[in-house]
């Protein structure tokens, strides 16, 4: 399984409701805020390159145009 955005390797993991989730490979470990080791993927929305892509431009009106 391949990111169809930039082809990286991905595993799907699946969470606890049940939502699959690409992955990066390669598993690290990360230290929580309470100080505990989890060894755990980086999800790969968070490291591809073209996320921004999978998050289409649905640009919230945060600065709604007045009218002029
Ligand atoms: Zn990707």
């Amino acid at each position: 399984m391949t990111c169809r955005s930039c082809n990286a390797p991905l595993v799907w993991i699946k969470s606890r409701a049940g939502k699959a989730i690409p992955c990066d490979p390669a598993v690290l470990s990360v230290v929580t805020d309470e100080g505990d080791v989890v060894r755990g993927r980086v999800s790969h929305f968070a490291t591809c390159p073209q996320a921004a892509q999978h998050r289409k431009p649905k640009q919230p009106a945060l600065f709604p145009e007045e009218p002029t």
